[in-house]
């Protein structure tokens, strides 16, 4: 038998019975005094912390990014540059389901990618679809709100949803993503990964560059219909968790193909669409995509609670090289995500190991609650700044950004007066092949079978908008259900009671 270690307590003092409390006589009460089961009973009670509000349901594994293209004429980011190879943490999740739920579940899936660069960690923190539901942040909550449960029946609202989206015309792109093959992959190997924002890139001369970041799966696109997505959930909940781990521990890693599509600065105006706008794609024809690199996916985490849960992504952590743009959507959530973590983690989260940069850090957020990480260099007394000992300062006017223009009086302007919500989508739509529109129509319809005709609807009235048979075939669809679904309740009221029909 291998010698084992010793057991402790978390103080590290030796535990001579993990088996029996401490008891008056062998058949109790328990003692007070018996502090390992009062250890063992309280650290229980607090080995959860808050799910993620979204994206609670996750999936990851470490990589790497082999940068294999020159771009060093847009960039000066040091993890873009030719020859790089840099380590990688990616982060996939559902959605709207909560921890537990099903893996197979039609819904967006999370891309996050944490970079760990010698620049400090550059957190891409993505989707497998390039756009969004809603293009101002300040009707993300709303959105999310619908998403999730009602507060009375405790149940998902497909009324909800599509009053929400039926209101909001800019969701429409993205619905239809949803509502697509691509809204229910078989996995994660088999999506793409998109940056989803408008970032900008900063070359050496300090020049301005608008980007959007692509992640093609090299694996191909696998996708399941409802139906047989059920079948899955009626086998495993855990689908895709066994499908990454498994395949990453086998050695078949997962690889990804980078782009980049590239906008000169001053292209930004030029477009009758908005470039900032997350609802909108920049056209392949405008902006085709540049092969710049390779990530692989080549390593499970050891332990899924410390690596996974607690891992942070947050737009917020960009390198020298690339910046931030004006969409509105990607300035609120450089708040939101650092704000969430705060929450969930901590106010030291990002010192974390799977978080903490592979860099030196040196900064004054000093105290606050579990100050858990050395003071690893510099002077005690250098705990504000300026100061006239060694403590840290800004060394290098290169880190600034270019200046960007801005001009415009500050009110509350529209997003949706004068916005082309519906061109795009047609583009989309023109892509799907006869069957491909058919399965749109059929996962529309199951979605929206409960939801009250006036909602219909409206939801109607832009799918029309989109293309007259977008609209028509999701009305044949309802119809066919309806259909089927009257004469399913006529066979069970033939039948005798607690009799199913057969299918
Ligand atoms: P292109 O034909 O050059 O590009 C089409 C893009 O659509 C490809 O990136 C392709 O991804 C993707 N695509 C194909 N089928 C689906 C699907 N079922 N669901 C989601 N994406 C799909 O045309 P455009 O660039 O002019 O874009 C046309 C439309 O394609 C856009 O309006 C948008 O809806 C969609 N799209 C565009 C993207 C872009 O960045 N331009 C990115 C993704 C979608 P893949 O190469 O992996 O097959």
């Amino acid at each position: 038998m291998s010698k084992k270690p010793q057991l402790t307590t978390t103080a590290g003092n030796p535990v001579g019975d993990n088996q029996n409390s401490i008891t008056a006589g062998p058949r109790g009460p328990v003692l007070l005094q018996d502090y390992q089961l009062i250890e063992k009973l309280a650290h229980q009670n607090r080995e959860r912390i808050p799910e993620r509000t979204v994206h609670a349901k996750g999936w990851g594994a470490y990589g790497t990014l082999t940068i294999t293209g020159d771009i060093s004429k847009y960039t000066k980011a040091s993890v873009l540059q030719k020859g790089a190879k840099t380590d990688l943490l990616l982060r996939f999740s559902t959605v709207a389901g909560e921890m537990g739920a099903a893996d197979a579940e039609r819904d967006v899936r999370g891309f996050a990618i944490k970079f760990y660069t010698k620049e400090g960690n550059w957190d891409l923190v993505g989707n497998n679809t390039p756009v969004f539901f809603v293009r101002d942040p300040y009707k993300f909550p709303d959105f999310i709100h619908t998403q999730k449960r009602h507060p009375k029946s405790n149940l998902r609202s497909p009324t909800a949803m599509w009053d929400f989206w039926s209101l909001s015309p800019e969701s429409l792109h993205q619905v239809t993503i949803l509502m697509s093959d691509r809204g229910l992959p078989t996995d994660v190997r088999h999506i793409n990964g998109y940056g989803s924002h408008t970032f900008s890139f900063i070359n050496a001369k300090n020049e301005r560059f608008w980007v959007k970041f692509h992640f093609k799966t090299m694996q191909g696109h696998k996708h399941w219909t409802n139906s047989e997505a059920t079948q899955i959930v009626g086998r495993t909940r855990e689908s895709t968790q066994e499908d990454l781990f498994n395949s990453v521990e086998k050695g078949e890693f997962p690889k990804w193909k980078m782009q980049v599509q590239i906008m000169p600065e001053t292209d930004a105006g030029k477009h009758w669409y908005n470039p900032f706008d997350l609802t909108k794609v920049w056209p392949h024809g405008d902006y085709p995509p540049i092969d710049i690199g390779v990530l692989e996916l080549n390593r499970n985490a050891e332990n899924y609670f410390a690596e996974i849960e607690q891992a942070a992504f947050s737009p917020s952590n960009i390198v020298p090289g690339i910046g931030f743009s004006p969409d509105k959507m990607l300035q609120a959530r450089i708040f939101s995500y650092a704000d969430a973590h705060r929450y969930r983690l901590g106010t030291h989260y990002e010192q974390l190991p799977v978080n903490a940069a592979r860099c030196p850090v040196h900064h004054y957020h000093k105290d606050g609650p579990m100050r858990f990480f050395e003071q690893k260099a510099g002077n005690v007394d250098a705990y504000y700044e300026p100061n006239s000992v060694s403590g840290s300062a800004e060394q290098d006017a290169r880190y600034n950004e270019p200046v960007l223009k801005i001009d415009g009086n500050a009110d509350r302007y529209s997003h949706r007066d004068g916005n082309d919500d519906y061109r795009q989508v047609t583009a989309l739509f023109n892509l799907f092949d006869a069957a491909q529109k058919d399965r749109l129509y059929l996962n529309i319809a199951e979605a929206m079978w409960s939801v009250p005709e006036a909602i219909v609807e409206r939801q109607m009235e832009h799918f029309a908008k989109v293309h007259p048979d977008y609209a028509k075939g999701v009305r044949a669809a309802l119809e066919k259900m309806t259909r089927a679904k009257a004469s399913e309740t006529a066979q069970q009221q033939k039948m005798p009671h607690g009799v199913q029909a057969a299918e």
